[in-house]
């Protein structure tokens, strides 16, 4: 049976949310993202895109390139909410789906051909979510994951377009070679040099060719090329989450524990980012000396910054911890996850920032996880770190150390 795969995609995903809480906005130039002196682009209307502007551009470069565009700092609290509610009218619509971003999604139709169409589904599902959200979103819809997001890409913005089974060869040909989903910036300047502009060069050329001018990554390039590239849908599970815990020998001292949260926050934070994950839920687990075991949780905006989910651990902590008994263990739990590398605060950070962090999880893979810590975790040396928490590997349990 040939496998049905149903990309949908929101267009300029928070411009429109924008705009609907504010309908002055529509059909203006509009960039959302950060506003201060060194921020950047998260997002930004087709209406500023003749003017060059792009996403990831500093905030300070597109207002030169499109000084009459409204800049809105955006909101992730917002646009979480948002995207939850596309998510509950996919997950009601479909029994299989993806959620690979924030505003991005994958389902399974395969095998729904024989009682509907699976083009005349997608199409009812895609107006129901404008009709419901008010949200534009487009959907591409093929053989295969990789040549639905093409075929999504193509048909922005809000529309629809379906390749039908054998065509996605030549749906492919005429294309660039950067709307391939694995050619970057640079793989995309190094096929230039050698000539190759179309998508039909690379399916003319021997896998052997690709391979050995650049290796495994060219290996997949040329099968997504050639529409033969079949990654598996990941399922989207709302419960996934990961944690860690630490036992103590009765403590009631608050600078070890504290330091062990932020020890354990920053460590989760970090798996989700080298995870390429957004979570948008923590919760903190305290044990007394008695075995009494309370947890509490909070919900935020999807985020993997350390300066937002340490705080937040702190202050669960603190909420949380209010009996005069020892404390025998702390743990640390984040959930709701979804697939995503946005920018690490979305609005508040700056290009140092970004700097940061990308410097930080460079060293902790080049190096060891704790080559680099806050000067704050110091006392925490021994919180075990993940190296990548989603290969599917159980998440891993820390030893009773003390006992
Ligand atoms: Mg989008």
């Amino acid at each position: 049976m040939n496998s049905s795969i149903l990309h949908l995609d929101l267009d300029t995903f928070f411009v429109s949310c924008e705009r609907l809480i504010d309908s002055r906005l529509a059909k203006r130039p509009l960039m959302v993202g950060g506003t201060g002196n060194r921020g950047v682009v998260s997002a930004c209307s087709y209406e500023t895109r003749k003017f060059g502007v792009r996403s990831g551009m500093a905030m300070k470069l597109a207002k030169q390139l499109c000084p009459e565009a409204v800049v809105i700092k955006g909101n992730a609290g917002t646009y979480t909410k948002y995207s939850q509610a596309v998510t509950e009218i996919i997950k009601e619509s479909v029994p299989v789906f993806e959620k690979s971003s924030i505003d991005e999604f994958y389902a399974d139709l395969t095998g729904m051909d024989k009682f509907f169409g699976c083009y005349k589904f997608s199409t009812e599902l895609r107006n129901k979510i404008i009709r419901e959200t008010g949200l534009p979103i487009s959907f591409g819809l093929s053989s295969n994951k990789v040549t639905s997001k093409v075929a999504t890409g193509e048909a922005k913005p809000n529309n629809q377009m379906q390749i039908d089974f054998g065509l996605e060869k030549p749906f492919l040909a005429p294309l660039s070679v950067k709307k391939i989903p694995a050619v970057g910036s640079k793989t995309y300047e190094s096929l230039r040099s050698l000539g190759i502009l179309k998508v039909k060069t690379i399916q003319e050329m021997p896998l052997e060719m690709m391979t050995s001018a650049f290796g495994k990554h060219g290996q997949v390039i040329w099968k997504r090329a050639n529409g033969l590239d079949r990654p598996p849908l990941i399922p989207f599970h709302e419960r996934k989450s990961i944690s860690t815990e630490r036992t103590f020998w009765n403590t009631s001292d608050m600078v070890k524990l504290r330091t062990n949260l932020t020890a354990m926050a920053e460590n989760l934070a970090y798996s989700l980012r080298n995870g390429n994950k957004l979570a948008a839920c923590i919760s903190v687990k305290i044990r007394y000396a008695d075995f009494s075991t309370y947890s509490k949780q909070a919900k935020i905006p999807y985020t993997n910054a350390d300066h937002i989910i340490i705080p937040k651990v702190l202050e669960l902590f603190e909420q949380l911890y209010n009996r005069r008994l020892l404390l025998r263990l702390v743990g640390v739990r984040i959930s709701d996850l979804v697939s995503g590398n946005y920018q690490i605060d979305l609005f508040d950070d700056t290009e140092e920032m970004l700097n940061l962090y990308n410097a930080m999880d460079h060293i902790r893979t080049r190096f060891g996880e704790k080559k680099v810590m806050r000067a704050s975790c110091m006392g925490a040396r021994s919180i075990g770190r993940f190296y990548n928490a989603f290969n599917g590997e159980p998440p891993m349990v820390l030893a009773h150390r003390t006992q």
